[in-house]
């Protein structure tokens, strides 16, 4: 039945299509999984399933399939702090209340153009406690043929009274063999390629697909050379990182969290190399350097090191000093063949004392 695009979640469509044969969709669905899972692409997929003119909805193919897929659809409306190029600089802000007033008059109204009018809420734990218990008003008092579609990265900082209004739909992460053929087969990517962004996009197919460009993949080779470059630092080059990640966690939370789990990819591979599963590491294009690197280290270090950078994202999400834990972080790391540089215990006694 139709043309859905999305790839994977067989559980999401199924439910859907059940509720779209039946009549009988919930007023309200959220959609819950990690960013670049398909969350979007499902949700677009259901405007088109639901306004669609052929016999066989979705198909993709007649006018309004095509203008809801280039967001020009009259009764389809996207809110949301706009969609994320990770590498992108953005202050957090919130989802105001003005724009759900406005989504609430719209949906007010009959559809212009189509059957039926969906509104998509992209990110809708960003929704401030005003807008949501505004929108929650209209979850309250379902109208026809409106339906609304909250996407969210993170359940739990939506208040349960909304939660409770939407039908929950798990989206999970794909598996690296779906993803790595879905870009072969879909996006003609080449073998190599296609396996090394399906290991790195831990089952993010949206991820991979933005990735193919290169630039997300310059950004890791940076990234890695940055990692690599820690670990061979000295004390005073490690204090340094520390700093300079600390300013940067100051402008982009994001993007430090986004480096700790680059570095968590690869000293879980380190440790995977080391038991001898190299057939399970993300990062397949760095073998040799992977099992160099292991040599130098042992089991229970690799180990230490993987439990302090959890421990360190943790920390930074509950607003801990950046400064400090990020000088934790790098003075934890185990000395590869550089000297220690004069007096470092005592700076990092200091340090570990400030801590709060
Ligand atoms: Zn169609």
């Amino acid at each position: 039945m139709g043309m859905w695009q999305v790839i994977g979640q067989t559980r999401a469509l199924s439910l859907l299509k059940r509720g779209l044969a039946a009549g009988s969709l919930a007023h309200a669905y959220l959609f819950v999984g990690p960013a670049h899972v398909g969350k979007m692409v499902l949700a677009v997929n259901l405007a088109q399933a639901l306004n669609c003119e052929a016999a066989e909805p979705p198909c993709g193919e007649c006018l309004s399939c095509q203008k809801i897929a280039s967001g020009k659809h009259a009764d389809i409306q996207t809110i949301g702090l706009g969609q994320g190029n990770s590498t992108e600089a953005r202050p957090r802000a919130e989802i105001g209340i003005d724009e759900i007033r406005q989504l609430q008059h719209s949906a007010s109204l009959p559809p212009f153009e189509g059957q039926y009018k969906v509104f998509i809420i992209d990110g809708a734990e960003l929704l401030s406690t005003e807008a949501a218990n505004c929108l929650l008003k209209t979850l309250e008092e379902p109208v026809g043929k409106v339906l609304f579609v909250l996407l969210t990265t993170n359940e739990q900082l939506l208040p349960a009274t909304v939660i409770s209004r939407c039908q929950r739909v798990e989206l999970l992460p794909l598996a690296a063999a779906e993803v790595e053929s879905a870009l072969k087969k879909n996006w003609g990517v080449e073998p190599q390629k296609a396996r090394l962004l399906s290991r790195l996009s831990h089952g993010c197919l949206g991820w991979a697909v933005c990735a193919q460009d290169d630039g997300l993949l310059s950004q890791r080779a940076d990234r890695l050379g940055e990692l690599i470059d820690i670990i061979h630092a000295d004390y005073e080059g490690r204090f340094a990182c520390a700093a300079q990640l600390a300013t940067e966690f100051g402008q982009n939370r994001e993007l430090v969290q986004e480096k700790l789990a680059l570095w968590l990819d690869w000293w879980r591979d380190l440790m995977l190399v080391k038991v001898g599963s190299t057939d399970l590491i993300t990062n397949v294009d760095q073998v040799a350097t992977l099992t160099e690197m292991a040599k130098a280290h042992s089991l229970a270090q690799i180990r230490n090191v993987i439990e302090n950078i959890r421990v360190a994202g943790a920390q930074l999400r509950l607003n801990a000093n950046p400064r400090l834990v990020l000088e934790v972080l790098m003075l934890n790391l185990p000395e590869v063949g550089r000297k220690r540089v004069k007096n470092a215990n005592v700076k990092f006694e200091n340090t570990a004392e400030r801590r709060p």
